[in-house]
């Protein structure tokens, strides 16, 4: 019983501060997407397409969460300027972004500046579903080498997703996935979910990917916002 309080509590504050990570992005119109998948699923294959899809439209900035290295940040950081790494390994949460630490790295970035934030979550399809970071679209990746279970072994991070982006679509030939029982099964747990179907190896799908980002970037900018 007390275990379970204490947990509460630590997910009660990280909520109250991803809050405070909304109101401030919020207020410098910068519009956030959480991006959470196992390893090796696309993450930042899937932020550099989107860099690349949006560059010209949307002044874009990155957030990379890592359990040890720098590794995606350089890569990132030929493509944007403005790049915040955290790594986790030393902290409480290594599995997981949170909020506490977004703060922070929100702290290092020109807000003003920035229409779009992609935050790379720590490659985990458990830890993060469970802490908030203050963003405004959660999607998650699932690559065809990994199987078309992950949404029936892992429902909570699916559950909760705005969209669902099905990477790797080239590996089709090599490998068994049954994208529509993958569809069918996510579609049972999150009956509003997007779902898109791309390669970020040879760029298919990425425009419809792009497209719906840039949706929801436009009707975010139109809702009421709480008071400050
Ligand atoms: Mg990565």
């Amino acid at each position: 019983m007390r275990k379970i309080e204490v947990v509460q509590n630590i997910l009660e504050a990280n909520d109250f501060i991803a809050a405070q990570n909304q109101q401030l992005l919020n207020r410098n119109g910068v519009f956030a997407t959480n991006i959470m998948a196992a390893p090796g699923a696309g993450k930042t294959s899937l932020i550099l397409q989107t860099i690349a899809e949006l560059k010209n439209k949307l002044r874009i900035a990155v957030i990379e969460g890592d359990v040890a290295s720098t590794l995606d940040s350089e890569k990132v950081r030929k493509e944007v300027t403005d790049v915040v790494q955290i790594t986790t390994r030393n902290m409480s949460e290594s599995c997981t972004l949170i909020a506490n630490m977004v703060g922070h790295a929100l702290k290092r970035l020109p807000l003003g500046d920035i229409d779009l934030l992609l935050i790379e979550n720590v490659g985990n399809l458990i830890c993060p579903s469970e802490f908030a970071l203050g963003e405004h679209r959660r999607v998650v990746i699932s690559s065809l080498p990994e199987g078309d279970d992950k949404p029936t072994k892992y429902p909570l991070i699916f559950a909760d997703a705005d969209a669902v982006v099905i990477n790797k679509l080239d590996f089709l030939p090599y490998v068994e996935f049954d994208i529509q029982s993958f569809q069918n099964a996510l579609k049972g747990l999150n009956p509003r979910v997007e779902i898109f179907q791309v390669s970020c190896k040879t760029g298919a799908g990425i425009e419809n990917w792009g497209a719906w980002l840039l949706k929801e970037l436009e009707a975010n900018k139109l809702k009421p916002q709480s008071p400050k």
